[in-house]
């Protein structure tokens, strides 16, 4: 049997929407792969019809996917995510250079995210963060020499 997967573009008031909530903005475009920008990108995002929770570790799936948005759409990088029971392809442009090619990562600035997983792991939000802050700048000056 073969399926059908179809893309639906989120119009810019439902991305706004999107982008309010913590769930999904846990991920967020940080680097433009071409020239650095670290700021300002626009989105585009788009629903996927016809997939189901239990394709979301399918690497084939993930690679038709990227190929489609780089083949039709000229989207180098994309940001597979779950919204409740739907799936959103997240989607960046760099303003500077209007590359595609943007890396996420995590929102470190979410202080919500620190106190959950100090929670985790049974430390308080602040001194995690402080104790990556200084982790980051080790690294950092270990790359300089
Ligand atoms: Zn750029």
């Amino acid at each position: 049997m073969t399926r059908k997967i179809t893309l639906n573009n989120l119009h810019a008031d439902e991305i706004q929407k999107m982008l309010k909530n913590k769930e999904f903005s846990r991920l967020v475009p940080k680097t433009c792969s071409l020239c650095g920008n670290r700021e300002g990108f626009d989105r585009r995002m788009f629903v996927v019809e016809g997939l189901q929770i239990k394709d979301r570790d399918d690497e084939k799936i993930h690679g038709i996917l990227k190929d489609f948005l780089r083949q039709r759409m000229l989207i180098e990088r994309i940001c597979l995510k779950t919204y409740g029971p739907k799936w959103i392809i997240d989607t960046a442009r760099c303003t500077k250079c209007f590359s595609t090619d943007v890396v996420y990562d995590i929102d470190w600035k979410d202080a919500e995210m620190w106190n959950r997983v100090g929670k985790e792991s049974n430390m308080a939000g602040k001194e995690l963060k402080n104790d990556f802050e200084a982790f980051k700048k080790k690294m950092a000056a270990g790359k300089r020499s």
